[in-house]
């Protein structure tokens, strides 16, 4: 079997690294030579609107995925018109698109953050009367990692969020007071078995993933599970989805999804059954899908910009490190490390190491 991928990162590697005991190959295209996926595989090395080289990846592999969200609906359909494509076009369409996203969520009875479409400065004016301080501004395509995103506190902010949108479609979103953030990762098959993992709760700053944690019997699983079965059942959704929520008293509230495997499941790989991982690649080939329950109590941190020196972070009992193979530079994910203990009461002093070693190194 070979598996195509749109993107070389180290979503791609992990998928990659997942695959290779099963027997799966991979083909690479990313536009970089040093991207840090292919050298898991053969690299197709050009643009993604590249049309020649979309035939190729397209002959070459048995199914299609992609490791972000912002490939060009154009590309999406190309490829689908030549071979399987997982996930659909219309997922891509969905979640590449903030209003479109919130649109869909809310006809799903998903429950958002109150949000207007922004198209020009008088339109923003308004729509921040309306949702009131604080409020968020995003773009509505192409940001990721809380880039394209600023806060309005107060009226003097108007201008400089505006300018900060730099002229594209923008969308404003209040701003949810949540106790904690979190999110699931939810796998659908090709013949429409699901499974779910427990439930990662997430730490950001700077709209930047930073660490997170599973734990079991989560109050909020059944609640998660309910609303991304929903998603995933409207979208007829293939492989790995990730449902990012805020938990604010008690309820749930959708901020995004993301369609394929994501950052808050890297500990999976570790601490569950089988990784988000490999259960992407066997829902996209269409096979039995893995037991996806949590072992043991885990935790994740990404290492940004800088990483600790690789002893340090081996010191630490039961840690485990994944280089991602990337250059250093200023808010780039290079690398995770997951630390796995029996009880809680183990995994704190380690995580605190792991915590303070990594905040060292940050450059973000
Ligand atoms: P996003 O790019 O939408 O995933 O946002 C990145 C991070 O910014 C989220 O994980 C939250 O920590 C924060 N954030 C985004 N939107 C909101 C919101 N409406 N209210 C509160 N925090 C938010």
């Amino acid at each position: 079997m070979k598996v195509g991928i749109l993107g070389g990162g180290q979503l791609a590697r992990m998928i990659a690294l997942a695959g290779y005991p099963l027997g799966i190959r991979f083909i690479v295209l990313d536009p970089s030579v040093a991207a840090c996926a292919t050298t898991l595989g053969s690299h197709l090395h050009g643009d993604y609107n590249d049309e020649t080289l979309l035939a190729e990846l397209a002959k070459r592999s048995d199914v299609v995925t992609y490791e972000f969200e912002n490939v060009p609906a154009k590309v999406a359909d190309f490829l689908s018109a030549h071979t399987n494509v997982f996930p659909s076009p219309k997922a891509l369409a969905v979640a590449q698109d903030r209003l479109i996203e919130k649109n869909f969520l809310n006809e799903l009875e998903i429950p958002t953050a109150p949000y207007i479409e922004i198209d020009n400065f008088d339109s923003l004016q308004e729509a921040v009367l309306k949702i009131g301080y604080p409020a968020i501004l995003k773009t509505r395509t192409q940001g990721y990692d809380g880039k394209g995103q600023s806060i309005l506190k107060s009226p003097t902010d108007l201008k400089s969020s505006w300018q900060k949108l730099e002229g594209l479609a923008g969308i404003l979103e209040g701003v949810v007071k949540f106790d904690r953030e979190v999110s699931i990762i939810a796998v659908r098959s090709v013949s429409g078995e699901m499974v779910f993992y427990p439930l990662s709760e997430n730490v950001h700053r700077g709209g930047i993933l930073r660490v997170s944690e599973s734990r079991k019997n989560d109050p909020m699983q059944a609640k998660a599970e309910d609303y991304v079965t929903r998603l995933m059942k409207a979208l007829n959704y293939v492989g790995v989805l990730a449902l990012e929520l805020f938990e604010v008293k008690g309820q749930l509230i959708a901020n995004e999804f993301a369609p394929r495997v994501h950052n808050s499941g890297h500990w999976t790989i570790e601490g569950a059954e089988t990784s988000q991982f490999e259960n992407h690649l066997r829902a996209i080939l269409d096979l039995p899908l893995g037991s996806t329950a949590g072992v043991d109590y885990v935790t994740m941190v990404n290492f940004i910009g800088g990483k600790p020196e690789n002893e340090e972070v081996l010191k630490i009992p039961n840690t485990h490190l994944h280089l991602y193979g990337k250059a250093p530079r200023k808010g780039r994910k290079i690398a995770h490390a997951t630390i796995r203990a029996k009880t809680l009461e183990e995994l704190e002093p380690l995580k605190k190491r792991l915590m303070a070693l990594a905040n060292e190194a940050d450059d973000s």
